[in-house]
């Protein structure tokens, strides 16, 4: 079930118009400098700043709520981060220049081509998150170490290799890109057999060779597409298109990799620990997260990565282990251990948006009181500085949080199914892990 999108001409050009894209890049670039500005130069109260607001609240909520459930990877298609590295390995902002830079143009190595480098980054910043999502200065230094880094390895790597092994914020939407209703694929792979230069992947005078180091006619999942549309702009024989598909697609086939799984666990067990931070009543507790260095924040890092590292991944294996002694199966352990932890994408991603359901309605407002002041330095451009804070749409949170929760249960349970069929391992166990685990979080939320 498939349903063209660029089957009509308008989408296409606009998709592969490269005015219209620079006019948003430009617009993101605008905004990611501004927030790192605000940091550096306007109020240090996290609720009256640029940075912390617009990043923190107001693009998360963009982020979580709608670009990656609807759109998977739509945000790296307009993400500010990697364009001026990009610029800069091209020599060129918009057609591929008559000749290239001669920068290093190194080949990112071959043992580092997995997601762990982006396991580990998104961990880091998670275990530091309080203070970053609280201080406008430590925003602005990890943005700025963000901007430096991916310029640095536009120099000296060929491609996109920054957005591909190792933001932290990538990793997570390429897992869950999975789930989404998007997906750029090739029409005809046996037109791909025949074309001899594969300008998708090598480029030509028509656009880029593939920025995220993907061969579109082996595409089979979202996870590695930064849906740049350059292979759109490039492929001479027009067999590119962007579809509409139902949900979870990807899905249906089980993930062979531990780094993918490993993203599944540390993806979940991070929206828990949010969530008995942020909204639980331990004061304790964010104090611990808050207090960076010392022996209580020491004991919390330490439980935070037992919980994501060991926890729960060591109750899983015992849940598909049992699937496997019920239906006596005989798939490796670890095989099956992967292959199920693709039937948590669903749920982790429901986590993540209940848990930012609490966070962003709770903290709206701020976004009206800090545009019209983003420094804090009693600017009032539209009239809204003084506007006082109070949370969105209370009366609707705890039943939106728990259909959002069922939700997500019920599509982990239909993916497990899935999962089950094609390994065939008993996917009830899984199911009742998946079960006991969302009580969990529903208490922690509701
Ligand atoms: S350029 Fe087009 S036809 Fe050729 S390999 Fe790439 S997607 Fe396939
Ligand atoms: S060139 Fe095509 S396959 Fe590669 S990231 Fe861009 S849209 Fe995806």
């Amino acid at each position: 079930m498939r349903f063209e999108l660029t089957h009509y001409p308008i989408v296409k050009t606009l998709l592969k118009n490269r005015w219209l894209q620079l006019l948003v890049w430009l617009l993101m670039l605008a905004g990611f400098l501004f927030a790192i500005l605000s940091g550096f130069s306007g109020t240090p109260v996290g609720n009256r700043n640029f940075g912390i607001v617009f990043v923190w609240i107001a693009w998360w909520a963009v982020l979580i709520l709608v670009a990656v459930p609807f759109f998977g990877r739509g945000w790296c298609a307009v993400c500010p981060i990697p364009l001026p590295g990009e610029w800069l390995q091209r020599g060129a902002i918009m057609d591929p220049p008559a000749k290239k830079p001669r920068w290093f143009n190194l080949r990112w190595p071959i043992k580092l081509r997995n997601i762990w480098l982006q396991n580990l980054s998104f961990t880091l910043v998670a275990l530091f998150s309080i203070v970053i999502l609280t201080t406008p200065k430590v925003t602005s230094i990890v943005l700025a170490a963000m901007l430096f880094l991916a310029i640095g390895m536009g120099i000296v790597f060929e491609r996109r290799t920054f957005c591909r092994y190792i933001c932290p914020v990538g990793g997570f939407i390429g897992l869950y890109a999975q789930a989404a209703p998007l997906e750029l694929r090739v029409k005809e792979k046996q037109v791909c057999l025949t074309c001899k230069e594969k300008p998708c992947y090598n480029g030509s005078s028509a656009g880029y060779g593939c920025p995220w180091d993907v061969f579109p006619g082996g595409i089979t999942k979202n996870t590695y597409c930064g849906l740049c549309m350059e292979c759109l702009r490039t492929c001479p024989y027009d067999n590119i298109a962007v579809n509409a598909r139902p949900f979870s697609a990807d899905l249906a086939k089980p993930s062979t990799r531990m780094d993918e799984a490993f993203k599944a666990f540390i993806m979940m067990g991070a929206a828990m620990i949010y969530a008995a931070i942020f909204l639980g009543p331990w004061g304790n507790l964010k104090l611990a997260a808050y207090s960076v260095g010392s022996l209580a924040w020491f004991g919390y890092s330490a439980a935070f990565l037992a919980i994501i590292f060991g926890l729960l991944p060591a109750l899983f294996l015992g849940v598909v282990g049992a699937g496997k002694a019920l239906t006596k199966a005989a798939m490796p352990l670890k095989k099956s251990f992967i292959a199920f932890a693709t039937a948590l994408v669903p749920l982790g991603l429901m986590f993540w948006v209940a848990f930012s359901l609490s966070f962003v309605l709770t903290n709206a407002a701020y976004i009206f009181s800090t545009i019209s002041d983003p420094l804090g330095w009693g600017w009032n451009l539209f009239g809204t500085a003084a506007l006082a804070w109070h949370p969105y749409l209370t009366g609707l949170l705890l039943p939106l949080q728990t259909l959002v929760l069922v939700a997500g249960l019920l599509w982990t349970g239909r993916t497990a199914q899935k999962v089950g069929t094609e390994v065939k391992i008993s996917p009830i166990p899984v199911i009742i892990f998946s079960t006991l685990i969302t009580i969990v979080m529903a208490g922690l939320l509701l």
